[in-house]
Order: C-alpha cells, then sequence, then structure tokens
C-alpha cells in the first residue's frame, strides 16, 4: 500500500476535490514513494482563497517576526538534514552528497533570507520642497504562485518561498510531479516552525491541471518558475496577456572551456563531475566542453576513461558516484540523442542503458561522451538534460567565447587556464549569469544572485542580495509637514 498525502490549503490537509491521485516512484528501483492528489482548478482557487484570507493579516505581521518563522524552519531542516537527503534520493535519486547539498542550500537560505526580515532596506532621499519628506519602501506583491522542477526539489523552493514569505507575502506552491514528497517536507516544516494557515499553500498535480489555472488566476500577483524553457516561455505568454510579473529560470547548455596551458587533471575532474554529478541533471550541468585543439584529444581520452569508471548505483549507496535518471521519459530523451550523436561526433565512452541485476528496474543511462563534435551540431547546441557530454575543438579563446555565447542559453561557464590574462576576458565576455575560473560550472553558493542571460532567464535574479526583488515592489512615500498646499509641488505631475 502507497502511503497517501494531501495538499495542503489554508493550514488543513486535504484531498484534491476530485478525489484524483497519482503515485511517484523511486527511479533506481521502482518502489512506490506515495500517492498524491492530482488536483485541479478548484483546488487552486481554494489555494488562492486562502492566501488572500492570509495576506491581511500576514503583510502587517512585523518583518523581523516573519523571519523567525522562516530562520526556525532552516533549524528544523539542519536537524532533519540526514533525513530529509535520504527521503530526496529515494524521491528522484542523486547520489546522497549531492541531496545533501540540496538540503544544505535550504538551512543556508532560510539564514540568510531571515537577515532580510532586519533589513527590508528602504530609501530616503532629499525632497525639491521645503518641509516634505520623501522615501520609498519596499512592499509585498500580494500572492505569489511558485512552480518549480524536481532536480532541486528542497533549494529551488527555499530560494523562492523563503524571500517571498519574509518579504510579506502569501503563496501557492505547486511542485514537480517527481519530486511531490520533499515539497511535503518543506511545508510541513514550515508549519511545524509556526507559519499561520493560510500562507503556504501546496498544491499537488500536473502542469495543465494545476500550473495553468495558478499562472492564469486574477489574484496571483507574481510568478516564480523554474523548468524548462518550452514552459517558461509559455507561462510567460499568459502572464505577460494579465500583465503579471514573472521570474523565469529555465533550460540551459552550459559549457567549460579548456586552454592549452591548463591543468589537465583538475580540468578532467572538474568536467567529469559537472557534466556527470546529479546524472547530467542540474540546471548548472556541464554538456559541453570547448577544448584548444592543442589539447582536445588528451582531455577527451582522460575524461572518457573516467567516466568509464564511474560506478552506477542507488544512490543511497555510498559507493554509488552516479544515480538514475529521474523517469523513463528522461531516459526516451537521452537515448534520442545519443542516437543523433552517433552521426555528430566520435562515440568515447557509454552510449548506452547501464545493464547488471542491480540496475535493470531503474532508471540507468551510462556517462557517455562524444568527442570532436562541431560547434553547431546537435549535441552540442540543444539541452539534453541528462549525462551526455559533447567536446568541441576551438583554435582559441576568442572561439571558445564566440561558441559559448551563440548558444541560446546562458546560465553557468567556465574557463581552465593559468593565464591571468585570459582568466579575466573570458569573465568579462562570457555571456551567462554566472561565470567560474578553473571550477566546473555548478556549486553556486546562496548569498550571490544565481540566474541566466538570454533563454536561461528573463533578467530576474534569485537568491543572493537580490532575493527580493522578484517578490516585492517599490511604494514611493512623500509626507508634506509645511501644513500648507506646496501649489509648485502640485503642478509637477
Ligand atoms: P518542466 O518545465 O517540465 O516542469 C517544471 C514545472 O512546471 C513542473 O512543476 C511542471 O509540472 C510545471 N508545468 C509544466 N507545464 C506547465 C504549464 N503549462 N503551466 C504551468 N506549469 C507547468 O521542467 P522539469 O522537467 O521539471 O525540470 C527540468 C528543466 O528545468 C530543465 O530544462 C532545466 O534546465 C530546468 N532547470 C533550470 C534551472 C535554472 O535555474 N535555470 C534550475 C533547475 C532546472
Amino acid at each position: 500500500m502507497a502511503q497517501p498525502f494531501l495538499n495542503s490549503i489554508g493550514g488543513q490537509w486535504v484531498p484534491a476535490a476530485s478525489g484524483r491521485t497519482f503515485f511517484n516512484h523511486n527511479p533506481a528501483n521502482g518502489e512506490v514513494i506515495g500517492e498524491f492528489p492530482a488536483s485541479g482548478p478548484e483546488d487552486v482557487a481554494a489555494a488562492v482563497a486562502a492566501a488572500e484570507k492570509a495576506r491581511r493579516a500576514w503583510r502587517l505581521t512585523p518583518a523581523p517576526k516573519r523571519a523567525e518563522i522562516v530562520y526556525r524552519a532552516g533549524e528544523i531542516v539542519r536537524e532533519r538534514k540526514e533525513e530529509l537527503a535520504r527521503a530526496m534520493t529515494r524521491e528522484m535519486g542523486k547520489i546522497l552528497i549531492e541531496t545533501r547539498g540540496d538540503v544544505q542550500e535550504g538551512i543556508d537560505m532560510a539564514y540568510l533570507a531571515a537577515g532580510e526580515g532586519r533589513r527590508l532596506y528602504g530609501v530616503t532621499t532629499p525632497s525639491e520642497m521645503p518641509n516634505k519628506w520623501a522615501m520609498s519602501v519596499r512592499v509585498p506583491v500580494g500572492i505569489v504562485g511558485v512552480i518549480t522542477p524536481w532536480n532541486f526539489p528542497f533549494a529551488i523552493p527555499s530560494w523562492k518561498l523563503m524571500p517571498a514569505l519574509v518579504a510579506g507575502n502569501t503563496a501557492v506552491f505547486k511542485p514537480a510531479g517527481d519530486t511531490p514528497e520533499m515539497a511535503r517536507h518543506f511545508t510541513k516544516i514550515f508549519e511545524a516552525a509556526g507559519l499561520p494557515p493560510g500562507v503556504l499553500n501546496l498544491v499537488f498535480g500536473s502542469g495543465s491541471q494545476v500550473g495553468t489555472p495558478i499562472v492564469a488566476h486574477p489574484r496571483v500577483g507574481a510568478l516564480s518558475f523554474t523548468g524548462s524553457t518550452e514552459v517558461g516561455l509559455a507561462i510567460n505568454e499568459v502572464a505577460g496577456r494579465l500583465g503579471k510579473r514573472v521570474t523565469l529560470e529555465m533550460g540551459g547548455k552550459n559549457a567549460i572551456i579548456v586552454m592549452d596551458d591548463a591543468d589537465l587533471a583538475l580540468a578532467t575532474e572538474a568536467v567529469v563531475w559537472s557534466a556527470f554529478g546529479t546524472t547530467g541533471q542540474r540546471c548548472t550541468a556541464c554538456s559541453r566542453v570547448l577544448v584548444h585543439a592543442r589539447v582536445h584529444d588528451e582531455l577527451a581520452q582522460r575524461v572518457a576513461a573516467r567516466a568509464k569508471t564511474l560506478r552506477l548505483g542507488d544512490g543511497l549507496d555510498p559507493a554509488t558516484e552516479m544515480g538514475p535518471l529521474v523517469n523513463a521519459s528522461q531516459v526516451a530523451t537521452v537515448e534520442k540523442y545519443v542516437a543523433i550523436g552517433r552521426n555528430e561526433g566520435a562515440l568515447l565512452a557509454g552510449g548506452g542503458r547501464a545493464g547488471g541485476a542491480a540496475l535493470e528496474r531503474g532508471h540507468f543511462y551510462q556517462p557517455t561522451v562524444f568527442a570532436d563534435v562541431k560547434a553547431d551540431a546537435r549535441v552540442a547546441v540543444e539541452e539534453i538534460f541528462g549525462p551526455v557530454l559533447a567536446m568541441v575543438k576551438v583554435a582559441d579563446l576568442e572561439e571558445a567565447v564566440e561558441v559559448n555565447n551563440a548558444s541560446e542559453y546562458g546560465l553557468s561557464s567556465s574557463i581552465f587556464t593559468r593565464d591571468v590574462n585570459r582568466a579575466f576576458a573570458a569573465m568579462r565576455d562570457l555571456d551567462t549569469g554566472i561565470v567560474y575560473v578553473n571550477h566546473g560550472t555548478t556549486g553556486a553558493e546562496t548569498h550571490l544572485p544565481f540566474g541566466g542571460t538570454r533563454g536561461t532567464g528573463n533578467g530576474h535574479r534569485e537568491a543572493g542580495h537580490t532575493m527580493l526583488d522578484p517578490f516585492t515592489e517599490w511604494k514611493s512615500i512623500y509626507v508634506d509637514f509645511s501644513g500648507h498646499l506646496q501649489r509648485a509641488q502640485i503642478d509637477n505631475n
């Protein structure tokens, strides 16, 4: 019997109005994790009504008090870190050290966001009139709709919901269908931390039945989405027509540039972990390497040799280095691209599903390396979101930067070089939201802004000192204490 779970609406744990449910599974072995409500528009309407009701009191709760609840949630996550990491590995497959990192981001974000409760700084400025005071303050947007993917099921909701709540918003949260259990833990932790009923409402279900109604609901003022570019742009279209504020974090095709003066042993390790960590399913995963022609063949051989030794298995086993893909549809996507890649480059490692008795019930795929791929080949251009790496030869840094910037995406990039001039030129010229020097494309820290340019994002940044921007508006306030009507000012605008 699968454990049945419920939506959280207005502080009550309730089934979908329709009574319908769906199951989610452990991608390493197919075991059922739980049975969740397959909600619909009527459940979203109830969640928005609860968020609206709670909003009035929450908005007026002093920000430091709101922040204390977020801090307390962070403390609970810290105490339960190992249990949450294990639950995450079971639910979406990445290995324990990675799920511990995901939970740790939730802790870091809680402490960082809680600090904003005592800042939430506004601006005061001299008025152009005598006896008049002028200032701008941050105010909450109102109700925010938060739609998240499955690959960082604790960290991404933390980046979004923690600052949104500290800022005084209430929320309707729809997690991905592959990771409902982590969203349930997240919501329960906030409940235990003392969040008033209705401030955070959790609705499980599909993109079309729950996501679309959240996006279209007239009372939801701001949307924060992380997921694929296709879905993000569709949300943007609807939200644009309705005049809503939207934060989009979407797809990626992140490159590591390796120059001919690089430390190749270091670059090899960085490429392998950026490409095959989380089974290539990180938004910041490296899926193409732009290598100086002089070292291309040597680096390709080293990366392929290391890829072949990676131990695949259940992420709960401490010996496992790479877990399964999240579901059968991701396996099908990887298979499609590997078939394409066979005509686009030299297959040096992988290229098939991983076999063996321990793996046959899970969605395992071998770490796959294609070398000598043309920069405009499909496996070097399109997001695959799996353990497939394309290595591309470039003549110099200028060509590498050009190839990197020709991508439709712009999340993360990296350069390996010992030449400080090349490093600084790359930092300046790589058109991505994040740039690493002598480090892989992954490993963002919560106190720096996170997000991408071009097809990856729409200009907002999450976390860091920019964390409140998607969830607050500026209100300018003028106080006239002259005691008489200052006509010149009224005539201004
Ligand atoms: P996805 O776009 O399929 O789904 C993301 C979320 O949107 C899910 O909750 C899904 O149910 C919901 N959704 C689907 N259709 C919808 C619709 N029409 N309206 C509203 N909501 C809808 O993405 P995914 O498969 O969960 O995640 C993988 C993708 O996420 C990859 O493309 C990856 O690059 C991207 N990603 C980006 C970042 C980043 O920060 N840029 C971080 C993590 C993941």
